[in-house]
């Protein structure tokens, strides 16, 4: 097999991926995205605020995205700490509102935008293989054999280059989200949050008449004494912001913030969720996500890779203290 040659090659093709393929695309570079899904299983709705609109501008997707099928939010309805119900209303954001997503089509619409602007996306092809050859890269996936002087991992919470390069993830915390579907015929444009005893609530509507909600809280400092994730999903489905369903077989998903020790070095880097992974309280993953995706040419083409190491620390820093902040208020109501 003869390899190809990239200027740079991608592992991960989410939000992080696809925005700095299409910011790496601008700069000229010769890009590969490597991607193992063929974003075809059901993904989290997620909430973006309107400001990410600002991004999704510059990475040139706006009419793409106002094609898709997402939910338009008015803003956030929340009942944490002393001060009770208080409601943050997007109507005064030049973007008008917010949107829960339909992920699956969200991450396909970005890959699309990467290809048109000259990238080449491979779907459906995990990457396997990594090894050092002189001052290069040689990476497998499926049947293609790359060689690249810069690798990002893009691959989310997984790190999968981290863990191969042996660079240590630390935690704050051990949140995790038992979320769940149901049909809802309500239209509801409002995201809920909800503090309560042991954990918080949020939910909304999805595209397509559906409604997620999804309970989080500390594995680290609840006390399950051998209840499954149903029996817990039971216990608390009477404090939902809305009426939910009892009986339900919830998802898990670890949601705890993750970072990683170091996020750039001699031909890497690593965005998004493998650099820093936030708080789902904080909705900020998907602008984090595109924002990192960004920076990508200023590191591999500027050579700026300790100005960004400084950047996500301090991005880490302030989401930290913010994240700190608000379970306290929490814990005072
Ligand atoms: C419960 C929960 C709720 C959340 N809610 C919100 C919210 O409301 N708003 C918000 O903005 N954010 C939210 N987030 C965060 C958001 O989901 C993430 O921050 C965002 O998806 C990160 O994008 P990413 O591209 O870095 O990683 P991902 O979206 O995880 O993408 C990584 C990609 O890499 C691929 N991949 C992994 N390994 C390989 C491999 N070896 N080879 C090839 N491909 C690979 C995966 O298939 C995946 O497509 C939430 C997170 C959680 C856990």
């Amino acid at each position: 097999m003869t390899p190809r040659c990239y200027d740079c090659v991608l592992i991960g093709g989410g939000p992080a991926g696809a925005a700095a393929a299409i910011a790496l695309r601008w700069a000229g570079a010769k890009v590969l995205v490597v991607e193992e899904s063929q974003f075809d299983t059901a993904r989290r709705g997620e909430m973006l605020p309107p400001s990410v609109m600002s991004l999704i501008e510059r990475l040139g997707a706006a009419e793409d995205f106002a094609a898709g099928q997402h939910w338009p939010v008015w803003g956030v309805v929340s009942e944490w700490g002393p001060e009770g119900a208080s409601v943050r209303d997007f109507i005064t954001s030049p973007y008008g509102s917010g949107w829960h997503l339909d992920r699956v089509s969200f991450d396909r619409m970005l890959a699309r935008v990467a290809a048109r602007w000259g990238s080449e996306v491979q779907l459906g092809v995990p990457m396997e293989k990594i090894r050092r050859d002189g001052r290069e890269w040689v990476l497998q996936s499926g049947s293609t054999l790359a060689r690249t002087p810069f690798v990002v991992d893009a691959s989310g919470r997984r790190g999968w280059l981290l863990r191969r390069m042996g660079v240590r993830a630390r935690n704050e915390g051990n949140l995790i989200g038992l979320a769940a579907t149901w049909p809802d015929a309500t239209a509801d444009h409002w995201t809920r949050i909800r503090a309560v005893e042991g954990g918080w609530w949020y939910t909304a509507m999805l595209p397509g008449g559906q409604r997620l909600a999804a309970f989080f809280t500390d594995v680290g400092g609840c006390n399950l004494q051998g209840a499954g994730w149903s029996d817990v999903w039971r216990s608390m489905a009477h404090s939902c912001p809305v009426a939910a369903p009892q009986e339900m077989a919830p998802r898990i998903a670890a949601a705890h913030t993750m970072w990683r020790e170091q996020v750039e070095g001699e031909a890497w880097m690593a965005i998004g969720d493998a650099a820093l992974a936030r708080d789902p309280l904080s909705a900020s993953g998907i602008r984090w996500a595109l924002e990192s995706g960004l920076r990508v040419p200023e590191v591999l083409l500027h050579g700026e890779s300790a100005k960004y190491g400084a950047w996500v620390e301090s991005e880490r820093r302030e989401h930290l203290d913010l994240r700190r902040n608000y379970y306290a208020l929490a814990c005072s109501a």
